[in-house]
């Protein structure tokens, strides 16, 4: 680093979201997938997962080794999304004072802390599906006309917990933002370019060539275990964002939306027993 430039990991916090995010900050915090042991003035971060881990298990690592961290899975896949729920595991950071917990946040949840502040007015500054549609030209210009159930089901499917731990606050007709104590402590504020993504393949699927199939009503929950199944065994060759990828999670969930209503009642229930 030049001598000049300053080492925005050392420097004085000053951002109002921070010191809000630690007046909350317990001995033991829980954001998204990361826990915050709090010691005095000083934390140590770990994955969730490895929150009771002996320390000699885990490997040390610094507060700027956490951005390469976060930037792929175990086994080495780009993460686009950095809360979807596959950080890595293994590790523990020092971080002593509140510039550099500022600094882990900011490379492990880039634009959390912010959208977790903004989330905290009332009302929370979110911009819906509808919205956020009508603004797209280009690749997603398709995106407005979607009919509000297809709207509902790519945002189910996109935003499931499975694929993202942000909790959504926006909504699309048909999809209500989720619960409070959903998710976790992260907001989503407007759909991404992953939903927006998603969005643009259900509808290019709806207008698509379709094929006739007759099945037994008994066979509709095969295909849903089937398909939850695949859904279990996550393929590590598939990227989050192509939806082309017969295994991508998203495009998994998709087609469950469309078989959920199909599904005998009966079936329903057993299926989610
Ligand atoms: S739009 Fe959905 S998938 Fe994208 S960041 Fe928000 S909650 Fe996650």
């Amino acid at each position: 680093m030049h001598p000049s430039q300053p080492d925005t990991d050392m420097a004085e916090p000053t951002d109002p979201a921070t010191e809000a995010f630690l007046r909350q900050l317990t001995d033991r915090f829980v954001f998204v997938e990361v826990v915050f042991l709090r010691r005095g003035d000083a934390f140590e971060l770990r994955h969730v997962a490895d929150t009771d881990a002996e320390a000699a298990s885990l490997t040390a690592i610094d507060v700027g080794d956490l951005r390469a961290l976060a930037q792929t899975t175990r086994d080495g896949a780009f993460r686009p999304n950095k809360a979807a729920p596959n950080l890595r595991r293994g590790w523990r950071c020092e971080a002593p004072g509140t510039a550099r917990l500022e600094a882990a946040l900011r490379h492990l949840y880039p634009g959390g802390l912010a959208d977790w502040a903004a989330a905290r007015t009332a009302p929370p500054p979110a911009t819906h599906y509808r919205e956020t549609a009508a603004r797209q030209t280009g690749l997603y210009r398709i995106t407005p006309i979607l009919p509000d159930a297809l709207a509902a089901e790519a945002t189910r499917a996109c935003c499931d917990a499975g694929s993202c731990l942000r909790r959504r606050l926006w909504t699309a007709p048909g999809a209500e933002a989720d619960p409070e104590a959903a998710k976790s402590a992260m907001p989503c504020l407007e759909p991404c370019a992953l939903l927006l993504d998603l969005a643009r393949r259900a509808m290019k699927l709806e207008q698509g060539p379709k094929a006739e199939l007759q099945i037994a009503e008994d066979d509709l929950p095969v295909l849903v275990h089937a398909l939850r199944t695949a859904l279990a065994r996550p393929d590590p060759e598939v990227r989050e964002g192509d939806t082309a990828a017969p295994s991508n999670p998203r495009r998994l969930r998709l087609l469950l939306e469309k078989l959920g209503p199909l599904m005998p009642a009966s079936a329903v229930v057993e299926a989610s027993a």
